[in-house]
């Protein structure tokens, strides 16, 4: 019998994991200097949550959730996104009591039953940020820009920012009108999810993957020419604010994002090289989620970066580091090999990274394996050494040897 993970889950491991590891380090790093700091909530939710916010008629919530049933009878999702349990986590811990802005950074594993291609699996892993009270557009500028320094420290200089606004509560009505005029023409033309979408939530029309409604929607009203004046002056200024910080972006009109929750500001940042799959983060504000969970009136931005696009993107431009160990001890016979041991244990005492040989390896395969590691120095212990009370040590990178003491090797790797 031979196991295999699930189709469309990954397993991580060395070398990808460093790769993994350094986007964590630098999201860490990068958001910390804009003030984010990490929030945890739980991977497993009720339903509801996921639902009310997502909206009922996207793809996630009809398609793709991995939803069941606990011994007790309740509804549990597990978290198909990040924004959703962390506004849960806000409203339900009074963190709109705290000043604004509250800012949160996340990471970790996302599940939606998608059909498994490249870039797109059923467990994935997201870093997300949300900034929660601040309805003036410098957040918006704040959150891209921060976006972009993180993609900038990876080495990926070339991504680009696609923008849209998609309006509020005050202006969606009229477009949404104007799009039922459109499309009420040739709703029979459309895919059988769309000519439904069409009667509960026509705006989803504009998100529809189909080859077909894609060319359908072909002349559609766009969103940007029926924002109400508040929406197309912040747009208007978040626009200027990104100029101010040299930040290039292009205005896709027909950006709608796939979940209900956005308003007013959204975004995605793509690849040129990652083919069909090809956005590495998407956000944008969510103005009215705080509400709707029950907190009170409270704008909200964030984004979610997709991990497996990004370290795609990156396998090809980062050298793989692979970390090596600083000393590798090889010995000779019993008494040097306990010897030996009683050195590895002090050494890594003092955080240094100590590799030894095992019983029964000749002195020629020790010297293999440390050359395989790239062990900057091996120590050689035999019975010489102990005798004369030195140990003999090697740099591997240029082959210098030398001997030193017993008791001054610590001092010789500090
Ligand atoms: P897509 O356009 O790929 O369907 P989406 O709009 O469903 O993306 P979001 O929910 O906005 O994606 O998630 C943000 C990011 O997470 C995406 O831009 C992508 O990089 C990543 N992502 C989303 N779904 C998957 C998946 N199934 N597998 C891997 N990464 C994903
Ligand atoms: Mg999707």
């Amino acid at each position: 019998m031979k196991y295999s993970a699930l189709k469309g889950a990954r397993d991580i491991f060395p070398p990808d994991i460093y790769i993994w590891q350094k986007v964590e380090e630098t999201a860490k790093g990068v958001f910390s200097s804009y003030g984010f700091q990490e929030i945890r909530a739980p991977i497993i939710e009720s339903t509801d949550i996921f639902i009310r916010s997502i909206g009922e008629t996207t793809d996630i919530v009809e398609k793709e959730m991995y939803t069941f049933t606990d011994k007790a009878g309740r509804r549990i999702t597990l978290r198909p996104e990040g924004t959703a349990p962390v506004v849960r986590c806000y409203v339900e811990n009074y963190l709109y009591n705290l000043p604004a802005p509250q800012k949160f950074f996340y990471s970790g594993p996302m599940f939606r039953y998608e059909r498994p291609q490249a870039g797109r699996f059923r467990q994935f892993f997201q870093i997300g940020a949300e900034a929660f009270g601040i309805e003036e557009p410098k957040i918006d500028a704040e959150i891209l820009s921060m976006l972009k320094l993180f993609f900038v420290k990876l080495g990926l200089k070339d991504l680009n920012f696609e923008l849209n606004s998609i309006g509020c509560k005050k202006c969606r009505p009229d477009f949404k009108k104007a799009l039922l005029n459109f499309f009420s023409t040739r709703i029979d033309r459309f895919c059988p999810d769309c000519k439904r979408r069409f009667i509960l939530n026509p705006l989803r029309i504009l998100d529809c993957k189909v080859d077909a409604c894609i060319s359908l929607r072909e002349g559609a009203p766009r969103v940007t020419d029926f924002l109400c004046n508040e929406c197309r002056e912040h747009f208007d200024t978040l626009l200027s604010l990104l100029k101010l910080l040299n930040l290039s972006y292009v205005i896709n009109p027909e950006m709608v994002r796939g979940l209900d929750y956005y308003t007013r500001t959204t975004f995605e940042v793509k690849s040129e090289t990652l083919g069909a799959q090809n956005a590495v983060a998407a956000g944008g504000r969510y103005d009215r989620l705080v509400e709707d969970f029950g907190g009170p009136p409270t704008p909200a931005i964030g984004f979610a970066i997709g991990m497996e696009r990004l370290t795609t993107l990156l396998r090809s431009l980062i050298n793989h580091t692979i970390p090596s160990p600083k000393v590798f001890i090889a010995t000779i016979g019993s008494t040097a090999e306990k010897e030996g041991l009683v050195i590895a244990d002090r050494l890594r005492e003092k955080d240094i990274w100590v590799e030894i040989g095992y019983t029964g390896n000749s002195l020629k395969s020790q010297m293999r394996r440390a050359d395989r590691l790239s062990a900057d120095y091996v120590l050689i212990i035999g019975d010489d050494e102990i005798n004369s009370g030195k140990i003999k040590w090697k740099r591997l990178s240029d082959g210098s040897q030398g001997e030193i003491p017993f008791q001054e090797v610590y001092d010789f790797f500090k």
